[in-house]
């Protein structure tokens, strides 16, 4: 069954560039590992620094000689549109391939990140020809205008958690805005970007416009950071390596930024929150989604005492029924963990954290009989404040349990030294609803839900070390174009 899925799956296995993917020889190769079953099921050429000097120089190129830039933004806006309806129409196997190499379930990646994805190529194409410049206060035989453009060629360096979206977050502002774009994707889910990218040629961008470069982060990664042609670069993942991008383009550059990085966001429970059950339902969602391996999950709950243990037996019952397989079974309620590595050092947090007095109220360990990684679902009922599990982001489904009894101990146990990227607030209680969002330091509060919506006018990012500007909406279109100044003079009696 496993190996019939991954023959009738053609992998493009190759960088992305000069209108296709180069399937041709390279000198070096990387293994890539299917997270469900832990078995090799492709090899990654590795692009070295001499690799991304000739891949961006060709989007550079593009960008300059190309009529992308310069073109009608109308014109612009069909590409995008017409990407989007590619992709429509592509779905089944861009779904296949994203299931095989991630830890998306594919009935998720269908249901969910596909519709997104679409929407997303959307939401900037109808941006592409609405946003201008403005007319400045000068003296009066001046005109100064301010006018916007694009960057030129920006680099992008995304995840292995949601490899499609992620993809499609960066790509989408950036082409709208009249850049070209290079990716480097994961090593861990390098495949469907590349895809992605071919579709977006397919549906009418230059040559060059979109290339996809593959490899590890601290090679290839780094070296299309440092590109001197890279005008600016967006990055997600870890607060860790999102800091050593900036110091990169700070002496390469310098050169800006976005970066969205780690969170350990909370989830406050009051006693008033309308509807136990499908509180209790919402929370435990935004932790065991694509087994927490999302950069706003839930992590830590923050739970009115005298709710307490009835809300804590329906997050159990919760958790209990997941049902972890490959991505490709319907039947899979739970994702494998990315890799290994990513497995142990969750069970290394969580055994760190009981060694320091957490109680594990169930799961704490990795399911065993799997060829992949999976995470058994996990409450953590914590009273030290300097636990680990509070601490660090754990990226795993690992839920920590904490009580407060007044409101004002509720926002101070919310409260995080370091991450600020969301936060969720369950009450039926509006002033101490107000009270919460103008009292939580983190980059966006949910409201008696959890986790962002299709609706793609609202930004995310991160407060703190959080992240650097924002991805989606309006403010991520923006991020992508610089502003010149013109002042024209002209005599003032004409
Ligand atoms: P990283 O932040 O290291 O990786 C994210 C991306 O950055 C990958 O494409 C990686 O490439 C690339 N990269 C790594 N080093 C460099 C570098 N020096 N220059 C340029 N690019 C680089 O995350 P990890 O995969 O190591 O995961 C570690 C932890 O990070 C997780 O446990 C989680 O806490 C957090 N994380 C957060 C994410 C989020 O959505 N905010 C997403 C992923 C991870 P490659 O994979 O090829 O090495």
């Amino acid at each position: 069954m496993e190996e019939q899925y991954l023959e009738n799956t053609p992998i493009p296995k190759g960088h992305f560039y000069h209108g296709e993917c180069q399937t041709g020889d390279h000198d070096v190769y990387m293994d890539v590992i299917c997270p469900s079953t832990g078995a090799v099921y492709a090899k990654m050429p590795i692009a070295t620094k001499e690799m991304v000097n000739l891949i961006v120089e060709a989007s550079y190129a593009a960008q300059r000689n190309s009529d992308w830039a310069t073109r009608a933004p109308r014109e612009r806006a069909k590409v995008l549109y017409q990407w989007a309806t590619l992709i429509e129409q592509n779905q089944t196997y861009l779904a296949r391939l994203e299931a095989i190499g991630s830890s998306r379930p594919l009935h998720e990646v269908l249901a969910w990140d596909i519709p997104y994805i679409i929407d997303t190529a959307r939401f900037f194409a109808e941006l592409a020809d609405k946003h201008g410049g403005y007319i400045g206060a000068t003296q009066s035989n001046h005109l100064g205008m301010v006018i916007r453009e694009p960057y030129g060629v920006v680099g992008a360096i995304t995840p292995w958690n949601f490899p499609l979206s992620m993809a499609m977050w960066k790509a989408a502002p950036a082409l709208a805005a009249g850049n070209a774009i290079v990716i480097k994707p994961s090593e861990l889910t390098p495949f469907s970007t590349v895809y992605l990218a071919k579709l977006a040629f397919d549906a009418g961008l230059p040559s060059d416009i979109f290339n996809v470069v593959l490899g590890s982060g601290r090679e290839t990664g780094a070296a299309l950071c440092e590109h001197p042609q890279i005008n600016k670069v967006t990055f997600t993942g870890s607060t860790q390596t999102g800091s050593s991008i900036m110091s990169a383009c700070a002496l390469t550059g310098p050169k800006p930024v976005t970066l969205e990085l780690g969170g350990k966001s909370p989830q406050i429970v009051f006693a008033d929150t309308k509807d136990l059950e499908r509180t209790a339902l919402t929370i435990a969602k935004a932790i065991t989604g694509n087994a927490g391996q999302v950069c706003v999950s839930g992590s830590r709950l923050i739970i009115e005492k005298s709710i307490e243990s009835p809300f804590i037996a329906l997050l159990k019952k919760y958790f209990e029924q997941l049902s972890p397989g490959v991505t490709w079974h319907s039947s899979t309620t739970l994702s494998p963990i990315i890799s290994q590595q990513q497995a142990q050092r969750i069970q290394s947090i969580v055994d760190q954290s009981l060694a320091q007095g957490a109680e594990c109220l169930c799961g704490g360990t990795m399911f065993e009989g799997f060829g992949g990684a999976y995470f058994a679902p996990t409450l953590l009922k914590i009273q030290d404040e300097q636990n680990i599990a509070l601490e660090q982001e754990i990226f795993g489904p690992v839920l920590t349990i904490q009580s407060f009894e007044s409101e004002d101990e509720a926002w101070r146990l919310s409260r995080h030294e370091v991450y600020g990227l969301a936060a969720g607030i369950h009450s039926a209680n509006l002033d101490r609803v107000m009270r919460g969002i103008r009292t939580l330091e983190v980059g966006s509060v949910w409201v008696n839900r959890y986790g962002r919506s299709f609706d793609h006018i609202m930004p995310t990012g991160g407060y703190k070390k959080s992240g650097i500007g924002k991805d989606i909406g309006v403010e991520a279109f923006e991020a992508n174009l610089r502003s010149k100044s013109v002042l024209l003079e002209f005599e003032e009696k004409i």
